[in-house]
């Protein structure tokens, strides 16, 4: 067993704190990745928070991994030692069923591994994420990272990234399309660069006035600020598409009113309440609302290396773990630049 270094919260309402572990050593189709960058994405802290009702304590979270390989089994074939790799947000699934067979493995329905807060093949041992300085992981679950990006701006792309990427895909967004993208946060400004870069007229409808200058930088053709009464009557009957990612229980009949017929409302924010949403916007004007959960591998590794090409990465702040827990205090008054990022330097 590796021993490993890494942050964990002991309970819902616990400060995540250092603690110490082991994981397992690497098998003959397993990588050890030094972990260099590891993405806050606001799942760990609904998953922290035991918001969603099936946290597994203590918790070490992330999910949005880049590090190194420093150590490979007999049979890895995709990688050498010293190569930089990408871990998302599962490890492993069943590999048997349509879903998986289909490269959607994140809709396995039959043992998703994911990358923390669940449990490994054998049923019982924890898995443990990105705040902490070490992985292993199979090799069919390691993602490649694209030469020349800046590392730390990569990390996010594994799950804010993807998450954006996937459904943009999916429903073929692109020129033509009026899309809205609803919260300005890490799932929200990946949305904002995808949507863009894939030649769609984007509006930022956002409840952080301070975040309209952004909003335009990163592509943004509008910016909306949602309790701006005048501004939104403009849009009403207006978007193809709604990118939903706010984090927190919010008005979904409002949002659909800004649809046109046919619009889709795509939900990817996880909030842990009930929301209503009455039959009546969607019968009127024919909308749909739909949702979609991060991205399978082949997916995650065209995302990456799209963003390689098209040289599109997060805006991050960089911080040492031991500011993690102010970190998700601003993260809860979305107040986030737009992915907090940890250096595990800080760890080591
Ligand atoms: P984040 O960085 O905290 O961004 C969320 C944004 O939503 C905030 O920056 C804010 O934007 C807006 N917001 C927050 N509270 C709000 C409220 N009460 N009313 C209206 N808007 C509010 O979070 P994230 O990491 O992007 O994650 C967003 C959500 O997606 C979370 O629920 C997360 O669990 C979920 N998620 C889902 C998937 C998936 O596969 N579907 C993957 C990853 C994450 P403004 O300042 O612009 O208003
Ligand atoms: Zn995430
Ligand atoms: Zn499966």
């Amino acid at each position: 067993m590796i021993p490993v270094r890494g942050y964990a919260a002991r309970s819902a309402t616990a400060p995540l704190a250092p603690f110490d572990f082991r994981c397992r050593d690497p098998g003959p189709k397993d990588v050890l990745i030094d972990i260099l960058y590891c993405g806050i994405c606001h799942s760990d802290l609904h998953l922290v928070r035991n918001d969603w009702g099936r946290s597994i304590y203590p918790m070490v979270p992330g999910h949005e991994i880049v590090g190194r390989i420093v150590e490979k089994g007999k049979r890895v074939r995709r990688f050498k030692k010293g190569d930089l790799a990408a871990v998302g947000c599962f490890v492993d699934s069943c590999r048997k069923c349509s879903n998986c067979k289909d490269g959607l493995q994140q809709y396995c329905t039959d043992g998703l591994v994911l990358t923390y807060n669940s449990y490994e093949k054998d049923g019982k041992t924890v898995t443990r994420g990105g705040y902490s300085t070490k992985i292993v992981v199979d090799e069919d679950y390691v993602l490649k990272v694209p030469p020349k990006l800046p590392l730390e701006r990569v990390a996010p792309l594994l799950c804010a990234g993807i998450t954006t990427y996937s459904p943009l895909r999916y429903w073929k967004i692109g020129k033509g399309h009026k899309v809205g993208v609803l919260g300005l946060g890490g799932l929200g400004h990946m949305a904002v660069k995808f949507a863009s870069a894939f030649g769609a007229k984007v509006t930022v409808l956002s409840g952080s006035p301070s975040k309209q200058r952004d909003a335009k930088r990163m592509g943004a053709a509008d910016f909306a600020l949602t309790r701006n009464a005048e501004k939104m009557k403009t849009l009403s009957n207006h978007f193809d598409f709604i990118i939903d990612t706010v984090s927190a229980g919010h008005d979904l009949d409002f949002y659909l009113g800004l649809l046109r017929t046919n619009g889709v409302m795509i939900c990817v924010g996880l909030p842990s309440g009930e929301e209503q949403l009455s039959p009546f916007n969607l019968v009127l004007g024919r909308r749909s609302i739909a949702g979609s959960l991060i991205g399978g591998l082949p997916e995650t590794q065209e995302m990456l290396d799209y963003c390689g090409r098209h040289n599109i990465t997060a805006d991050v702040e960089v911080i040492p773990i031991q500011q993690v827990n102010q970190a998700y205090e601003r993260m809860l008054k979305s107040d986030v630049r737009y992915r907090f990022v940890i250096d595990l330097a800080s760890l080591k």
